[in-house]
């Protein structure tokens, strides 16, 4: 079957609903004209026969997300116009250019994109028309929101992931259990066909085996003969100690299954980090700010600081700067290599908004006490030249 065949086919019309129908609808339609016109039910009736073979071939298109969006844009993009161009007038035929595309994969210069689209279509991604090699699956991106305990230590937490999958019902041959697909006379499994058109000789995607090389006859009900299902499975992902925010982690081969023996593809999770009330991180340091009163750094004191795990006594000497940072060593993100950062603590004084009257004397006493010092002698010095 060439590229003008596809997207001159309405699998939509085929299915009985419109272009705009949900995934669930297209199931459904499907099934329901799947067991009509099923020969089984139908012994002898031709029509129904060739009704049953359109309709598998429509579901084998618009029933896998991916080939349904290709398929869509290709028809988007060449629908229409296609007949005028090519025109079956002999001449550069639309269809040379599609298959060439197709079996070059994406290689073909300007029409790389056709390539690809087409590509998809006729099997997945580029070199799809060869049937039987092994493919890599596809890589997929997903994200996790973790706190901020967690994003330090590491975790291990379940994600829930919905991809397509090997189908459990046919375990992907695509046939109904207790049959057995059969290899595409047509192409004697190769999936693709070569043909000659005045100079041109290409090869294209087989017409009668969609250029897998293999006939289902009898599809698994599961599937509608992909062999992929959409399943959702639940993975446990290891969150590496010292994540940071955004980051993107790769899982090796826990993407999209290949086919035909291919590696699976990578699991990218990008890692929201859900800030934390008292902590904070820079790097693998991690960061606390302690508010302290005037008379604790004035007159020295101990402080009990929280660590991530635990706590520690921090001594603050007599004297002490607002807004000094202790390095408490050791106490940040310690890393799998066993590298550790440690615990920042900033001393912050807190100004009390109000004050009781016995605290008020209290403070006055004090500024008496303390009359002849002056806090900031460089301003006032400053101040004095301006004065003057
Ligand atoms: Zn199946
Ligand atoms: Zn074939």
């Amino acid at each position: 079957m060439s590229a003008r065949d596809w997207i001159d086919k309405d699998f939509y019309r085929e299915l009985g609903v419109s272009s705009s129908a949900t995934d669930a609808d297209i199931k459904k339609s499907y099934r329901k004209l799947a067991r009509e016109l099923h020969p089984d039910a139908n012994p002898g009736n031709a029509e129904a026969e060739t009704r049953f073979k359109a309709v598998s071939e429509a579901y084998g298109v618009l029933g896998d997300p991916e080939k349904r969006k290709q398929y869509d844009e290709a028809r988007r993009l060449f629908g229409s116009g296609l007949r005028g161009f090519g025109g079956g007038s002999g001449g550069f035929d639309v269809s040379d250019i599609f298959g060439n595309a197709g079996q070059q994969g994406a290689a073909g210069g300007g029409f790389s994109g056709l390539g690809d689209i087409l590509g998809g279509l006729f099997g997945r991604r580029g070199q799809g028309s060869a049937a039987g090699r092994p493919r890599r699956g596809a890589d997929v991106d997903t994200e996790v929101r973790i706190d901020f305990l967690e994003a330090v230590k590491g975790a291990t937490v379940p994600l829930r992931l919905s991809s397509p999958s090997t189908c459990g019902t046919c375990t992907g041959s695509g046939a109904r259990p207790g049959t057995t697909p059969r290899t595409c006379p047509t192409c004697n499994g190769a999936g693709l066909i070569n043909r000659s058109q005045g100079a041109f000789a290409f090869s294209e995607p087989c017409r009668d085996c969609r250029g897998t090389g293999r006939i289902v006859d009898d599809p698994c009900p599961e599937c509608g003969g992909d062999g992929v299902s959409t399943k959702s499975r639940t993975l446990t992902v290891r969150i590496p100690a010292g994540v940071e925010d955004d980051q993107k982690i790769r899982l090796a081969e826990q993407g999209e299954p290949g086919q035909n023996g291919g590696h699976a593809g990578d699991l990218y999770v990008r890692v929201h980090v859900t800030p934390h009330a008292v902590f904070g991180r820079s790097g693998n340091d991690v960061t606390i700010t302690v508010p302290v009163t005037f008379q604790e750094l004035a007159l020295g004191t101990t402080l009990t600081v929280p660590t991530l795990d635990g706590k520690v006594s921090l001594r603050v000497a007599a004297g002490t700067a607002n807004g000094r940072v202790f390095r408490v060593r050791g106490k940040g993100v310690v890393k799998r290599e066993g590298t550790a950062g440690d615990l920042l603590v900033t001393v912050q004084v807190a100004v009390p908004a109000k004050l009781s009257e016995q605290a008020q004397a209290a403070l006055a006493e004090y500024t008496k006490a303390t009359s002849g010092q002056d806090p900031r002698p460089e301003l006032t010095a400053l101040l004095q030249q301006r004065s003057d």
